[in-house]
């Protein structure tokens, strides 16, 4: 039954901010929708969709046309069968990646990938992975994750995906000269174009060594142990970091890296863990700050003012709110995410304005019924909202293109900025 659950206040580390809890009818696409961007970055790995026609369906259309000589993806349909069929859907599903490794020596990660019919929930993907690893390693590891419609909501694929790798990565080696060398990794699928200007940055910041997860290549996995701090460059990855956590990692709290603001509060708990002068650390971002004011700054005329609705899908809600309230003065109405992660979040929340709603979770016809009334000049959400709305003379923004563009770094504040300013220009032309 749809209903609102609650509506309460919650701390959230610097101030209070009313969360209103709803649970019903969501608009969101499952988290199979990862395998979009993380098949694009990890370059040796395949991902195998255990599921239904809807599946495939889903991951060929969202994906569009295939770029790569080879795909990187495939979808492995189980058709409807009884608890007794199940050992030869076991049969099926290793014939199939037998034939897959035996025709693809470059696959050197296969992930098999859980989804929603009841014939995919009754197979023991877990189970399979590990036979399928036995004999297929060493050149093949084989892992489980779920990206069902059920358990997951679009960006928390790739928080099931990196999970499900953390108990695999190496240990790191215990220093025996010095006692400790710290090491930095950042959690969360980047552009490698964002990777490599973080990596510079780094580097001039003397802080390392840095790995990145998921990393480009199977065998580059980073080690993993109590001297391993990490940030993470995406809000979604709650599991994955409770898992880094347990294998003895440490959090270093920080802004998500998204405009110039949050890029430097991010690269400073970094700088801050590795005891960085204060002057060093201004001078080595100071020329990154001054382009992404700069290229924020033209978006100023067209954005500041303008009002903004957040429909929950991504998960980067918070901090694209944080970035559209401070660095382009946007005001924000309500900010909905699926999931409010208040520790991950806390830095980013307390500098969103007491005004707005903050909502987690999603009964779509109430929040309808506030976006309508509250009529903003601008709606982000995902794409089986954007047509209605905007045939309701609303401006939408899609949410997936927040997640498949490089957003960030100083360097792509400005295309970010961008992908606000675009509908809203796009319908003054129309309203000419
Ligand atoms: S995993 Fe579930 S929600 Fe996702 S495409 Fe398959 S059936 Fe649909």
């Amino acid at each position: 039954m749809s209903q609102v659950i609650a509506i309460q206040r919650e701390s959230s580390g610097c101030q209070d901010q009313p969360v209103l809890r709803e649970r019903g009818q969501r608009e969101v696409f499952c988290g199979l929708t990862g395998i979009i961007w993380l098949h694009r970055k990890i370059q040796d790995a395949f991902f195998l969709v255990v599921g239904s026609r809807t599946c495939a369906h889903l991951i060929q259309s969202a994906a569009g046309v295939m770029i790569f000589a080879e795909p990187r993806f495939a979808t492995a349909i189980i058709d409807e069968r009884d608890l007794a069929g199940l050992a030869d859907a076991n049969v099926e599903l290793d014939r199939v990646v037998t034939r897959l490794l035996d025709r693809r020596p470059d696959i050197k990660l296969l992930f098999l990938v859980g989804s929603c019919p009841s014939e995919v929930i009754k197979l023991d993907l877990g189970r399979a992975a590990q036979r399928l690893s036995q004999r297929f390693s060493p050149s093949v590891r084989v892992l489980n994750y779920s990206g069902s419609g059920i358990e997951t909501t679009f960006t928390q694929g790739e928080d099931a995906c990196l999970a499900a790798m953390v108990p695999s990565l190496p240990v790191a080696a215990e220093n025996q000269a010095s006692g400790s060398q710290k090491s930095l990794v950042v959690v969360g699928a980047l552009a490698d174009v964002v990777e490599d200007q973080f990596k510079r940055l780094f580097d001039q910041l003397g802080i390392g060594p840095v790995a990145f997860f998921p990393p480009r290549r199977a065998n580059a996995m980073p080690e993993i142990g109590p001297d391993t701090r990490f940030l993470l460059a995406q809000p979604f990855l709650a599991d994955t970091a409770r898992a880094l956590e347990a294998r003895g990692a440490t959090r270093l709290d920080a802004l998500f890296p998204i405009g110039e603001e949050g890029t430097t509060e991010w690269l400073r708990a970094a700088a801050d863990a590795w005891d960085v002068p204060t002057e060093k650390f201004d001078a080595v971002v100071a020329p990154g700050q001054a382009r992404a004011r700069r290229a924020v700054e033209m978006h100023h005329a067209l954005l500041s003012g303008r009002s903004v609705f957040f429909f929950p899908d991504s998960q980067l809600e918070v901090p694209l709110a944080r970035f559209l309230s401070r660095e382009l003065k946007m005001n924000l109405t309500e900010v909905g995410t699926p999931y409010l992660h208040r520790q991950h979040l806390a830095r980013d929340l307390a500098l969103l304005p007491d005004s707005i709603t903050l909502s987690e979770g999603q009964h779509v016809e109430r929040q309808l019924d506030r976006c309508r009334a509250l009529k903003p000049d601008l709606v982000v959400c995902g794409l089986g909202l954007a047509n209605p709305l905007e045939a309701e003379g609303m401006t939408t923004k899609w949410s997936i293109e927040l997640v498949f563009t490089p957003i960030q770094g100083y360097d792509q504040a400005g295309d970010l900025a961008e992908l606000f300013s675009r509908p809203l220009h796009r319908r003054t032309k129309i309203a000419a």
